[in-house]
């Protein structure tokens, strides 16, 4: 592996530094019906009064269809069994309900999942599933690849192919529940007229389910597909729909600070910042939207995060690479600043996850541990976390569609060849 320290500070860094990816259009199904998938309730009612539904009954239809696709999971018209028989086939004649499809599967020996999904127009996208004793947590993409470049990062080096939509999105906490065998059984109301069945959205945490969290950490940057993951995280929330707590769903940014407040105020979940750096040379050249969003700028917007409290604190990410950002005064300057900004913060010491040709190493388990006790002494929680799945490259950073990735052949040529280098 290539050491650190013969990085040239000023080397360039490829690809755009200030990103403003225009989402690109999503190709329409060739079938002509519409994926239900992803829609708020009142726009499904809008689309069965198009279809030819009175305003009233395609309202109660759309509360009804609603509640079985989100509440239930079912994946066809035909299961909706309090939905009038011949009912059913109108409904599959005009719509689908998606869910992307799974291309692979796999499990770490840790016990931690990785799926490779592909969208209906033909991208691939990964999501993973971290199982712990007391909790099992779903790391959810917003993206297909990324336009950050952070260079640790190896969704990092794959181009920006498009925007998840909010039925990709919300889809695959629907695909880990199929997986996971985890909707609820129980009977649906009979009765049209009784369909009051929203539930405590606490009962969906405390039963025994395996999958209890939700981050939004997984490819993309979620505030560059703003609309799409507040739309999507509405449907988690809903408590007629996947019926999540927000305190069960961070979503992490490497800090697109105009969307921050909008983030709080219009979804509301917890707030996780891939900060990762304290200095604005390092920073700029690890987490290059540095150069367009500086430090102060971003930490100002966390003190300003709407909801953030010593209860529900900000998780600072904050990756540890060797020589580049984990001496001891890069930890008192971590303290400093989150005092100075007097934020209600946690921090996340993450060992550095390697790919082949990664420009970086993971610094030395003391180093991290000394790293870990500075800030820790100042009083801020500083867990180090223990990477997951990455025999099976499902570890934090590591995610990249398999169509993109070199062949192992490949990788162990350009490995043999840098260490070569290196003499
Ligand atoms: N774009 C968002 C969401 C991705 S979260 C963000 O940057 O926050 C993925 C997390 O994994 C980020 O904190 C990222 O910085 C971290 N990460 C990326 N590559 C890594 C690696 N090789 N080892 C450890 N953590 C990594």
């Amino acid at each position: 592996m290539n050491a650190p320290t013969s990085l040239p500070v000023s080397m360039p860094i490829p690809g755009h530094i200030d990103p403003v990816p225009v989402p690109r259009p999503v190709t329409p199904r060739e079938d002509g019906r519409t994926d239900l998938i992803g829609l708020p309730r009142p726009q499904i009612a809008t689309l069965f009064q198009d279809a030819g539904l009175d305003a009233k009954a395609a309202k109660l239809r759309a509360k009804q269809v609603f509640h079985w696709l989100y509440h239930r999971g079912v994946t066809e018209f035909e299961a909706m069994t309090d939905i009038a028989k011949t009912m059913r086939p109108w409904l599959a004649e005009r719509f689908v309900i998606g869910r992307p499809d799974v291309v692979e599967a796999q499990v770490s020996t840790d016990g931690t999942r990785k799926w490779l999904l592909r969208t209906a127009d033909g991208h691939d996208f990964e999501m993973v599933f971290i199982p712990d004793a007391d909790r099992g947590t779903l790391c959810v993409s917003s993206q297909v690849g990324c336009t950050l470049n952070c260079r640790f990062c190896h969704t990092g080096t794959m181009k920006l192919v498009r925007n998840l939509t909010p039925g990709e999105i919300v889809g695959q906490v629907m695909l880990a529940r199929d997986a996971l065998g985890e909707w609820p059984k129980g009977s649906m109301a009979s009765a049209a007229d009784d369909l009051d069945l929203d539930e405590d959205e606490g009962s969906y945490t405390a039963d025994g389910r395996l999958l209890t969290n939700i981050v939004m950490m997984g490819m993309g940057e979620p505030l560059y597909n703003f609309d799409n993951v507040r739309d999507a995280l509405k449907l988690v929330m809903d408590g007629d729909g996947l019926a999540l707590s927000k305190r069960r769903i961070t979503l992490s940014t490497a800090g697109v600070v105009p969307m921050m407040a909008r983030a709080g105020e219009e979804i509301g979940v917890n707030l996780a910042v891939s900060l990762h750096a304290v200095t604005k040379d390092v920073r700029d050249e690890i987490v290059p939207i540095n150069r367009k969003f500086g430090l102060e700028e971003l930490l100002q917007a966390c003190a300003d995060y709407p909801g953030a409290s010593n209860a529900r604190r900000i998780t600072f990410e904050y990756v540890m690479l060797k020589d580049r950002n984990d001496s001891d005064d890069d930890a008192r300057e971590l303290v400093r600043l989150i005092k100075q900004y007097k934020l209600p913060a946690k921090v996340n010491l993450i060992p550095f996850n390697p790919w082949p040709g990664a420009p970086y190493e993971c610094s030395t388990p003391e180093r991290v541990k000394r790293f870990a006790e500075i800030v820790f002494e100042a009083g801020i929680s500083a867990p180090v976390r223990t990477p997951r799945g990455r025999d099976i490259d499902a570890a934090c950073g590591q995610l990249k569609t398999a169509a993109e990735r070199r062949s192992r052949a490949e990788m162990d040529r350009l490995v043999a060849e840098k260490q070569a280098a290196l003499g």
